[in-house]
């Protein structure tokens, strides 16, 4: 697929276009954001597996919210541009922010698909197939466990990772 949108990243500061610091986790803080992790999100978002359809607790999620990324906190998707795919999972149509998601071509299972990773933490998220409404055409393919949901205007905190990380990380706000 097209991801060329999410190259548009500015490099120079690390930012994304609406004000997150992407700048990578280190091994280090992966591993404690991960100690509060359950077996199944674990196993979703560090071993890349799928959660079965129809038993994640979004799939039928209609409150207006914010879906952020349940290790690091990075805004995923809004609630306006959820779609019900009949797929079993929760579907997207954009992602809140392009330059939050890292797209990576993925062979396993015989097939040929694109893996939706978080571009801060690169944990596994789910997938993007082009069979999605318009106005983008793509279905962003989600697992529940790898997103944590934040009802109304509620804002993941802005930097979770970042905080544990350093006091010294930039801090801009959008
Ligand atoms: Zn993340």
């Amino acid at each position: 697929m097209n991801a060329s949108t999410a190259t548009q990243l500015n490099t120079t500061t690390g930012v994304s276009r609406s004000g997150y610091d992407l700048a990578a986790l280190g091994p280090e803080l992966r591993r404690q954001l991960a100690q509060s992790l359950t077996p199944e999100e674990r196993q979703v978002l560090l071993d890349h597996a799928t959660e079965r359809a129809f038993c994640g607790r979004f799939v039928d999620n209609h409150l207006d919210g914010l879906y952020a990324c349940r290790l690091c906190g990075l805004p995923l998707f809004r609630s306006l541009a959820k779609f019900d795919s009949g797929s079993g999972w929760p579907s997207f149509f954009e992602p809140a922010d392009p330059d939050h998601i890292r797209y990576v071509e993925d062979r396993s299972h015989g097939m040929v698909r694109t893996e939706i990773r978080c571009r801060r933490c690169d944990c596994h998220l789910g997938h993007v197939f082009v069979d999605g409404p318009q106005p983008t055409g793509l279905r962003y393919c989600l697992n529940s466990v790898a997103m944590s949901f934040f009802a109304g205007d509620g804002e993941p905190a802005q930097y979770i990772a970042a905080a544990m990380a350093s006091a010294s990380s930039p801090t801009s706000i959008p």
